[in-house]
């Protein structure tokens, strides 16, 4: 039986992980980009590990370090050192709830989740997808971005953008919601259309490395939010030349989680708002007023994220529940990823492998 996973986030390869494992499946997975993780980026750079996308996932959640034990990775789960956000006024830093701080950045989790904190990997996020990938090479193909699919009678056929085509038994679509119901709207589910609604929300992250020295003030707890109130408005900060604050957040990554930075140096991690200009500028000079820094960062790296983190409104459920009762009339097909039951790492996660199991036991029927 042929199975093909669609997308290498790692959704995706939680699926394929789960596939893999299954007697008599014949995996493979594409991706479009030349790389595994989708948003998930870690960059090793002068000693220093720098996290485009996410950084860690909540403490209480059991999927990542119960797939990391499985790859044999599990002892490179690494804890959450400093504790404790603030937040930034517009005049001063003072501490916030965690929760607060992460309703802010978007996480949508319980108070009591967040306060136990975060967890990540010794070699940054991208750990377990490295580890995937190597224990599904052969079976990820880079570069082979799905155009359409069309029914085969009971089977699929898949076109790859640059003309070839793969037939198969069964799919797990794992791409983001709106790639996902153009695709199955293409298949005559209707209802897909419903997963445009799902916002991705736009947002930048900066990393940016300085001398331990050129802190203003030792760093204080894992980070500061900035309040929604003040986001772009001006004068907000006590800027030299008075420019709109796009600053929502910032991670002292190299106090948050160990090995982020050699020793005599940090790392910090900008969130910011979409807006003009050169991110990286527009972060060091918000962060130096904010926090006192002397002289330019040493390097900075920025990633734009013009569809990030999703956001589901309200009839999200009812859609979901009603695209995956339209899917079981097809030939075997599931969907998985941040679009769906969660928008963290440990859900898309939860959510490939659930897919995956899906898939198997529709085709062992
Ligand atoms: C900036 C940022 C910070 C975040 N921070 C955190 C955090 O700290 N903790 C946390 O738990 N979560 C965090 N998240 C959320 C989490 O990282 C993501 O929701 C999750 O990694 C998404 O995984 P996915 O597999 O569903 O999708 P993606 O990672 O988007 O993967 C989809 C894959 O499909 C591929 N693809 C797209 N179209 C096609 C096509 N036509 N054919 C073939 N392949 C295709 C893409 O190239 C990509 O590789 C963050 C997200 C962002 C953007």
């Amino acid at each position: 039986m042929k199975v093909v996973v669609i997308g290498a986030g790692i959704a995706g390869l939680a699926a394929a992980w789960e596939l893999v494992r299954t007697e008599g499946c014949e995996v493979t997975v594409l991706e479009s980009e030349r790389r595994a993780g989708g948003v998930i980026v870690t960059e090793h750079r002068e000693g220093f590990i720098v996290e485009g996308g996410p950084d860690g996932f909540l403490a209480g959640e059991a999927e990542l370090p119960a797939l990391a034990a499985e790859l044999g990775i599990g002892d490179r789960v690494v804890d959450q050192r400093a504790r404790g956000t603030s937040l930034w006024t517009g005049t001063a830093l003072t501490p916030v709830e965690d929760g607060r701080a992460a309703a802010v950045l978007g996480i949508e989790a319980k108070s009591a989740e967040v306060a136990a904190g975060f967890r990540s990997f010794a070699a940054g996020m991208s750990q377990p997808v490295v580890a995937l990938s190597q224990r599904l090479a052969g079976v990820l193909k880079f570069t082979q971005g799905v155009a359409g699919l069309t029914r085969a009678g009971d089977r699929w056929r898949i076109a790859i953008t640059g003309g070839s085509t793969h037939e198969t038994d069964g799919i797990v679509l794992a791409l983001p919601a709106y790639a996902a119901g153009r695709l199955l709207e293409s298949v005559g589910v209707t209802h897909a259309r419903a997963l445009a609604e799902v916002t991705y929300l736009p947002s930048v992250t900066v990393s940016l490395a300085y001398r331990a020295d050129q802190l203003g003030s030792p760093m204080s707890g894992a980070g500061f939010v900035v309040d929604p109130n003040i986001v772009g408005a001006q004068h907000a900060a006590p800027l030299p030349n008075h420019a709109p604050l796009h600053l929502r957040a910032c991670t002292y990554a190299s106090a948050k989680f160990p090995g982020r930075a050699p020793a005599g140096h940090v790392l910090l991690r900008a969130f910011l708002a979409p807006g003009d200009g050169d991110p990286a500028n527009a972060a060091h000079t918000q962060l130096a007023a904010i926090l006192g820094l002397r002289g330019e960062p040493l390097w900075s790296r920025a990633f734009h994220w013009p569809r990030g983190l999703p956001r589901y409104h309200a009839p999200h459920r009812d859609h979901l529940s009603e695209v995956r009762h339209r899917l079981t009339r097809l030939p075997p097909i599931a969907i998985a990823g941040a679009g769906y039951d969660g928008a963290g790492v440990s859900a898309c996660v939860r959510s490939g492998r659930e897919a995956g199991r899906l898939i198997a036991r529709w085709m062992a029927r």
